[in-house]
C-alpha cells in the first residue's frame, strides 16, 4: 500500500509481516497496511521510507517520556547485565522490592500490597480475583459480579472483556464464554461542567438492588479511554466511592490509561480527593519500554484474600517481577518523581486547548474536548483508520484515529513546535474527512 517505501540497509520485510504477523485488531485476509519503524528517538519514529514522524500516541498511552530514553536504556541495559531473570516464585530481588516501594509510595495511603503482573488486561484479572477471593474470606462467596459503566475499556482477555462495553466490545462474539457482569450507564456530567446528580439514580438502583452479589465496581477514573474518550465529572467517581462504602463493595479503580500524570494529576482518582481499594497500573508504568503491570490493594484486601478458603492469592506469571521491566519501570518512575510531568502536561493541555478550538467549528466535528495530556476530535462518522492513517503519514506526524475519534496523547517530553504539528495534522485531515469516500482516496494516494 505504501508505495514512496524505498528499500534501504534497514529494509523491512512488510511482505512477510502482511503473510505471517497479526497486528492488533486486523484481519489476516485483508490485512491493514503497516509501516516500518526502524528506529525512534525523542518523540520521533524514523520510519523505513526515511521519514521522520511526530507521535502523537506515546505507543497507545505508553512512552510518556519519549523514545530511547537515556536514562531508561541505561537502566535496562545494566540490569540485563545483572539478572535480566528469574522466577519469582521463592526468589526476590532488588528491583522488584525498589519498585513494590516506590508504587506503595506514590499511590494513596491505603494502597500497601503490590502485585506485579505481565500486561494491563492481566492486572484486571488479578484484581477481580482478588475481590472474589476477598469475599470468600470474609464468608460471602456469593459475591461474585462486577458492576462497571457502559462505554468502558479493561482488555482483551476474558474476564477482561466481560467488564468492556457490551455493545462496542466484544461480549455477543464470544457468547457464554463471557461472564455477565452488571452495567451501569456510562457517567454523563462532563468534567470541566456542571454536575448533575440525577445522574446517580441508575448506578444507585442497581447496586441496591443486587449489592449482595456484587463483588466490586470497577471503573476508569476520570477518562474512559478506549471505550469513546470520554472525559467525565470527578463528583460521579466521589459518589462511586460513597456508594461503595454505603453497601459495603470494593472500588476497584483501572488507571492503566490515566496513571502517572496523563490527565494532569499523578493519579486519575486525585481529581476527586478518594482512594480505591485495589488499583491497576500499566502502559506508561515502564515508561512504555517492556511490558508490565501492577495490581495494588490495601491490608484489608489482602487479608481477606489470605483468610480465604485457598489461604493464597491464586494467581503467579512464570514472568512475575520480571527484573529487566522493574529496572524500565524503576528509571520511568524515578523521572515522574522529577515533577517536570507537571509543567508539561499543563503546557501540553493549554496549547491544545488553544490550537483545536476553531475545529468546533467544522461541519464534520461533534466535539473537541481536552484533558491533561490528551487531545480528542469527535466526529460525526466512523473513520477509516487505514486512509487517514496515510494522510497522517504523509503529514509527518503518527496519529492513529478510531471509530469515530481523531486523538492524541503525546509523550510529556513534546515541543510547542512539534506538538502544533500535531494538532493542524488533526484539523487538516478532519477538515477533509466530509468529502465522498473517493474524494478521500484520490487525496490520499494523490
Ligand atoms: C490498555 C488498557 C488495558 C489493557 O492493557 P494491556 O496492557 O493492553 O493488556 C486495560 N485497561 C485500560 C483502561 C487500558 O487503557
Amino acid at each position: 500500500m505504501n508505495n514512496e517505501k524505498q528499500p534501504t540497509e534497514q529494509y523491512i520485510d512488510s511482505d512477510f509481516d502482511q503473510k505471517h504477523l497479526w497486528h492488533p485488531y486486523t484481519s489476516m485476509k485483508n490485512a491493514l497496511p503497516t509501516y516500518g519503524v526502524v528506529s525512534a528517538e525523542g518523540v520521533e519514529l524514523q520510519l523505513d521510507s526515511g521519514a521522520k514522524l511526530i507521535d502523537g500516541t506515546s505507543s497507545w498511552w505508553a512512552c510518556v517520556h519519549g523514545y530511547s530514553h537515556p536514562k531508561i536504556v541505561a537502566a535496562m541495559q545494566q540490569q540485563t547485565q545483572q539478572l535480566s531473570h528469574v522466577m519469582f516464585g521463592g526468589i526476590t530481588h532488588r528491583p522488584a522490592i525498589e519498585l513494590a516501594r516506590m508504587l506503595v509510595d506514590m499511590t494513596s495511603e491505603r494502597l500497601t500490597k503490590v502485585f506485579l503482573a505481565d500486561s494491563g488486561s492481566i492486572a484486571v484479572e488479578v484484581a477481580m480475583k482478588m475481590a472474589l477471593q476477598y469475599w470468600q474470606g470474609k464468608d460471602k462467596p456469593n459475591k461474585q459480579k462486577i458492576l462497571t459503566v457502559k462505554s468502558g475499556y479493561h482488555g482483551d482477555t476474558f474476564a477482561a472483556m466481560s467488564v468492556c462495553d457490551p455493545e462496542g466490545g466484544m461480549h455477543t462474539m464470544f457468547g457464554e464464554l463471557v461472564t455477565k457482569q452488571l452495567f451501569a450507564p456510562a457517567p454523563i456530567s462532563k468534567f470541566g461542567e456542571e454536575f448533575d446528580p440525577s445522574e446517580l439514580t441508575a448506578i444507585g438502583t442497581i447496586i441496591e438492588d443486587n449489592h449482595q452479589q456484587i463483588a466490586a465496581v470497577l471503573i476508569e477514573p476520570i477518562m474512559q479511554g478506549a471505550g469513546g474518550m470520554r472525559f467525565y465529572h470527578p463528583d460521579y467517581l466521589a459518589a462511586l466511592r460513597r456508594l461503595c462504602d454505603k453497601y459495603d463493595l470494593l472500588l476497584i479503580l483501572d488507571e492503566i490509561a490515566t496513571g502517572f500524570g496523563r490527565t494532569g494529576k499523578l493519579f486519575a482518582y486525585e481529581h476527586a480527593n478518594i482512594e480505591a481499594d485495589i488499583l491497576c497500573l500499566g502502559k506508561a508504568l515502564t515508561g512504555g519500554y517492556v511490558s508490565l503491570a501492577a495490581t495494588i490493594c490495601s491490608d484489608e484486601v489482602a487479608r481477606g484474600v489470605s483468610e480465604s478458603p485457598a489461604g493464597v492469592f491464586m494467581h503467579g506469571p512464570t514472568f512475575m517481577g520480571n527484573p529487566l521491566a522493574c529496572s524500565a519501570a524503576i528509571a520511568s518512575l524515578e523521572l515522574i518523581n522529577q515533577q517536570q510531568w507537571q509543567t508539561q502536561v499543563a503546557s501540553i493541555e493549554s496549547q491544545m486547548k488553544s490550537e483545536l478550538a476553531d475545529a468546533k467549528s467544522f461541519s464534520n466535528v461533534v466535539d473537541v474536548r481536552v484533558l491533561g495530556a490528551v487531545g480528542v476530535l469527535e466526529m460525526n462518522s466512523t473513520l477509516n483508520t487505514a486512509e487517514l492513517q496515510q494522510q497522517f503519514v504523509d503529514l509527518g506526524v503518527w496519529i492513529r484515529p478510531f471509530s469515530n475519534l481523531i486523538y492524541i496523547m503525546p509523550p510529556y517530553t513534546i515541543s510547542a513546535v512539534q506538538l502544533s504539528k500535531l494538532t493542524s495534522a488533526m484539523k487538516t485531515v478532519a477538515s477533509q474527512i466530509s468529502l465522498p469516500d473517493s474524494d478521500i482516496a484520490f487525496i490520499s494516494h494523490g
